[in-house]
């Protein structure tokens, strides 16, 4: 269906469309290490720890992080087909298959690919198509919003919402936290700009925060008004967060953390995150972002 508009439309936006990629078509890196599903609305979802793959030709990572965050390339496809349920259009979707005892893209190349070359060329291949996927999401929509996705395992059970900010500067005065030097170093900045009106502390913990927007669906999150300082240990947001979103490349967005217990561990759990995610994007992307999901 989608070929046969494509093919329709060609005499009329034949250059427009020529250059694009036909959209909800599955595209893959070398070896089908990285794959890459684009949309076209202004949502773009990373999975970098969810992968499967453990090819004898790439070396074992020695150091760092080596364990998987189970099922969440599972949960990303959930979240990708929810979307394209509830709104009837595809978001973009990159998938990293390599395990994370061969690559880690979710930090610098050196601790990611601990110099075998196979896995460094796979890092560049799903860095290049998340950049490859905001731009393309940019030109559309002038702005886009973009969810770095992981699991943990911690003992306080809820969903880690991490705008690389700090526990310690969570916990600092409001009127610190909605200052200009604050904001800058967090990962929600264009948003910022975007609401002038609102505090930045409301974004990040208020009645209208993506963490109260998860809680009222049903799965306890952080920062939110229920817990707007994170117990620790909390992810606060890592590499590709730090690399991808910069309110001058006109992204927003954030790390996400799903907890294993009563989300990750059945497909029941899965599904059932995932309605409710996108029931809260499809609210939240909308009022702060200013871009319809
Ligand atoms: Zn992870």
């Amino acid at each position: 269906m989608i070929r046969l508009l494509l093919a329709l439309s060609l005499p009329f936006f034949g250059a427009l469309f020529a250059a694009e990629v036909p959209v909800a078509q599955a595209v893959f890196g070398a070896n089908q290490y990285v794959e890459y599903l684009p949309g076209e609305l202004p949502l773009v979802i990373a999975a970098p720890h969810g992968g499967l793959l453990k090819p004898k030709s790439v070396a074992n990572r020695s150091y760092g992080v080596v364990d998987s965050d189970a099922n969440t390339q599972d949960l990303g496809r959930r979240i990708a087909a929810e979307v394209k349920k509830q709104s009837g259009k595809s978001m973009d979707l990159i998938i990293s298959h390599l395990h994370r005892s061969k690559l880690d893209p979710n930090r610098e190349i050196k601790e990611a690919a601990q110099g075998d070359k196979t896995a460094e060329k796979v890092w560049h291949e799903y860095h290049g198509f998340i950049d490859q996927a905001l731009k393309a999401s940019v030109a559309r929509h002038g702005r886009t919003f973009f969810i770095d996705l992981h699991g943990q395992n911690h003992k306080d059970i809820r969903v880690e919402l991490g705008y690389m900010h700090r526990v310690e500067d969570l916990a600092k005065p409001r009127e610190e936290i909605n200052s200009a030097t604050f904001i800058k170093t967090g990962s929600m900045e264009l948003i910022s700009q975007l609401n002038p009106t609102s505090s930045y502390a409301d974004l990040l913990f208020g009645p209208d925060s993506l963490g109260a927007m998860i809680e009222q669906r049903g799965f306890q999150a952080t920062p939110s008004p229920r817990m707007v300082v994170p117990t620790e240990p909390y992810f606060r947001g890592g590499y590709t967060v730090g690399r991808h979103v910069k309110a001058d490349a006109h992204v927003a967005g954030l790390q996400i953390e799903a907890n294993r217990i009563r989300l990750r561990d059945s497909p029941e759990n899965r599904q059932r995150f995932a309605e409710a995610l996108v029931q809260a994007l499809r609210v939240y992307v909308p009022q702060w972002l200013k871009a319809e999901l």
